[in-house]
């Protein structure tokens, strides 16, 4: 790509007025969180220069890496597959874990919080098309799952996070967008638990996640171009 950073960017933010536009609603209530996964410290320097302060990783051996080499107040969300071995990293390494797909790395994660005396807001991540490849919570999992989330004290459940799967027609993706946001209507009602936050919406299609309710999106591709080689730490002798 030949444009600068700032370039890309003011073109996301763009793509994001005229969404929330279409949609009637205040781009104020869309977050960016700029996916750095695979990018090093110089690309996360640049996005960082240009006001970007939330990145997402998705990989906690690289965040861990990574993190430490860049400087700035910045804040990371975890938005990938989060091992339950890796726990107690992430919770050291995250501001936000947007991938929780099941109860007992929930529980995992407030007991790492625990441990490192902190609290951490999460997101579940809800399996909504039903496609088995893709990780997350069955729909009809996530009630249970939010009344014992309410007796975990290290953890708030803010949200609900969801990743259709990829078509070329990013109407397709709206259905599931759509259904997330109904079913959150459906939980916050039954459950109490506010659930205000909707991760949802990738460069593909984040503008129809932005029409259909997303607070959060997890932006990669159009902020820093394609992916390639995914960054490493240089070995010290
Ligand atoms: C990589 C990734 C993104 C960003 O994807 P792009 O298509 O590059 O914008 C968003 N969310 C998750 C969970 C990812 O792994």
């Amino acid at each position: 790509m030949s444009e600068t950073f700032q370039e890309r960017l003011d073109a996301v933010n763009r793509r994001i007025e005229a969404a929330c536009a279409r949609s009637g609603r205040d781009p104020a209530g869309v977050k960016l969180i700029a996916v750095s996964k695979t990018h090093g410290p110089d690309s996360i320097r640049e996005a960082a220069g240009c006001g970007l302060r939330i990145f997402g990783e998705n990989k906690v051996q690289e965040a861990k890496a990574k993190i430490p080499l860049c400087s700035g107040s910045l804040s990371w969300h975890m938005v990938g597959h989060l091992q339950r071995n890796k726990v107690r990293e992430a919770v050291q390494l995250f501001e936000m874990i947007h991938s929780i797909d099941s109860l007992k790395l929930l529980e995992a994660v407030d007991a790492a919080c625990d441990e490192a005396g902190r609290n951490m807001p999460v997101l579940l991540e809800v399996n909504v098309s039903g496609e088995s490849s893709k990780f997350g919570m069955p729909p009809e999992s996530v009630p249970a799952a939010l009344q014992s989330a309410s007796r975990l004290m290290h953890v708030s459940v803010v949200g609900l996070m969801t990743m259709p799967p990829f078509a070329e027609d990013v109407e397709k993706a709206r259905p599931h967008f759509r259904r997330l946001r109904d079913l959150r209507d459906q939980w916050r009602a039954a459950t109490g638990v506010g659930l205000d936050e909707l991760s949802m919406g990738m460069t593909h299609d984040f503008e129809v996640a932005i029409e259909e309710g997303a607070t959060w999106v997890r932006v990669g591709t159009a902020l820093f171009g394609e992916r390639g080689e995914t960054w490493r730490p240089a070995v010290s002798e």
